[in-house]
């Protein structure tokens, strides 16, 4: 990809080394083979495990439990790459779980669980991918959670469902958030919620858990779940953290899920507009390259204007997330995640108009940067409630939602 199409943003030495690897990691995998996992639905596999191989499923994970011990600054560039290089958003959706679950899991975690876990998930042998937080009555409305867990014995027992639950198919372990205190017997909403570590294949065995998955027109590499808990087990140690604190654990883990997806907007942006630009170079039409009428090129020149805008404010975010104060690192993170998906929707809109009848041959890509654009403007949270965060937090505005 030409550099002057990746932009401005100057990275650190140890960015540079984040990106020079992840880009050989990349190489190894081209547009036919994403094609493919798209088309049929695969799971991408073989590129997973040549990323776990080079220890990047542990980015987050400091070093003392066999991660790199990186911070948001350096996956912001890994997420880019993956997306830039040719996996789009299905790509970096196949394994941004792992790295954005460990953020709690170092947080809150207990000593022993660390010691024990995080090892196996740095070196890809035990995953933490999912993170089951939607529920049927409560996708951005997550306070409304119903999922219960009540105390037995020495354990919780969980009871509830969960919707859009991801990568379910390709994990050891889920984050499942439940309400341990019913919303009426607390002062604020957002009291009462915890968060467990749910062995999932344990749970299927015993048939305390069951899924269905939900067929979907964009990522399709990457399958979304409908789950039950029916009287789920799990014993104390699968607590994660403080009892009814969950949701505040919840957040830290949200922002820098924000941030990740932010930033793999911004290398799908560049992706499509890579081969929008490509397209508009070589075909001629009337006797000249399409290029040469501001029709196309305007809007790619206005698209790239856009993602680099973007990048900024995501790298900048990025960079002061380990010390903002979590409201502003919400303002931050928001901010970046509504501009970029909006900046990568645009990108890849005018990559499948620039193709002309071409934009939706699958043999081009550019129809699936698009689905997986459009997706999102909805992931992890609507563009709206990024806004409704911003309208309250950043200009002060009555809450809106
Ligand atoms: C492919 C995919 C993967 C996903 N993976 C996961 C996952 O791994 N784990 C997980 O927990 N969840 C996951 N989700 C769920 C995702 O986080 C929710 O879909 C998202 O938060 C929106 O919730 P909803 O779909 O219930 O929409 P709703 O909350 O029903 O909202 C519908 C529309 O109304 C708008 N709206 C609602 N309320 C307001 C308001 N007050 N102000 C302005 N606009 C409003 C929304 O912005 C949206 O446009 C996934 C979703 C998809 C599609």
């Amino acid at each position: 990809m030409a550099s002057r199409l990746r932009g401005s943003v100057e990275l650190s030495e140890t960015q540079q080394l984040v990106q020079n690897a992840v880009r050989d990691v990349c190489t190894d995998f081209d547009d036919e083979y994403w094609r493919t996992c798209d088309r049929e639905g695969e799971y991408p596999a073989a590129f997973v495990d040549e990323l776990a191989a080079g220890g990047w499923l542990g980015i987050l994970i400091p070093e003392e439990y066999g991660g790199v011990g990186m911070t948001t600054e350096e996956v912001v560039v890994m997420m880019e790459e993956v997306a830039a290089g040719g996996g789009g958003f299905s790509g970096t959706q196949a394994i941004h779980g792992t790295i954005y679950n460990s953020v709690p899991l170092v947080k809150y975690g207990s000593e022993e669980l660390k010691a024990e876990l995080l090892p196996e998930v740095a070196t890809g042998e035990a995953a933490v991918q999912s993170l089951a937080l939607t529920e049927p009555n409560a996708g951005s409305d997550s306070l409304s959670i119903e999922t219960r867990a009540e105390r037995d014995g020495d354990g919780y027992v969980i009871n509830g469902q969960k919707i859009w639950t991801s990568r379910v198919d390709q994990t050891d372990y889920a984050l499942v958030i439940a309400r341990t205190t019913p919303k009426a017997d607390v002062e604020k909403r957002t009291q009462g919620l915890s968060m467990f570590l749910v062995d999932v294949e344990e749970a299927f065995d015993r048939g305390t858990l069951q899924m269905e998955p939900i067929e979907k027109t964009a990522s399709n590499a990457v399958h979304a779940f409908e789950l039950w808990f029916e009287d789920l087990r799990v014993p104390e140690s699968a607590l994660v953290g403080e009892r009814d604190n969950g949701f505040y654990q919840l957040l830290d883990g949200l922002n820098e899920e924000r941030l990740v997806i932010a930033a793999e907007c911004i290398g799908l942006g560049e992706l499509a507009l890579e081969r929008g630009t490509e397209y508009a170079d070589q075909r001629e039409v009337f006797g000249r390259k399409i290029g040469t009428n501001q029709a196309i090129q305007h809007p790619l020149a206005k698209a790239y204007a856009r993602v680099q805008a973007a990048k900024e404010v995501v790298y900048n975010a990025a960079g002061r997330l380990e010390t903002s104060e979590r409201t502003d690192g919400g303002v931050q993170a928001n901010l970046a995640k509504f501009l970029a998906a909006e900046a990568c929707h645009e990108a890849a809109d005018i990559a499948v108009q620039a193709h002309g009848g071409f934009g939706v041959a699958r043999e081009y890509d550019v129809e699936r940067y698009l689905r997986e654009a459009r997706l999102t403007r909805l992931v992890p949270i609507a563009q709206e409630l990024a806004l409704n965060y911003i309208g309250e937090n950043a200009l002060d505005l009555p809450r809106s939602y």
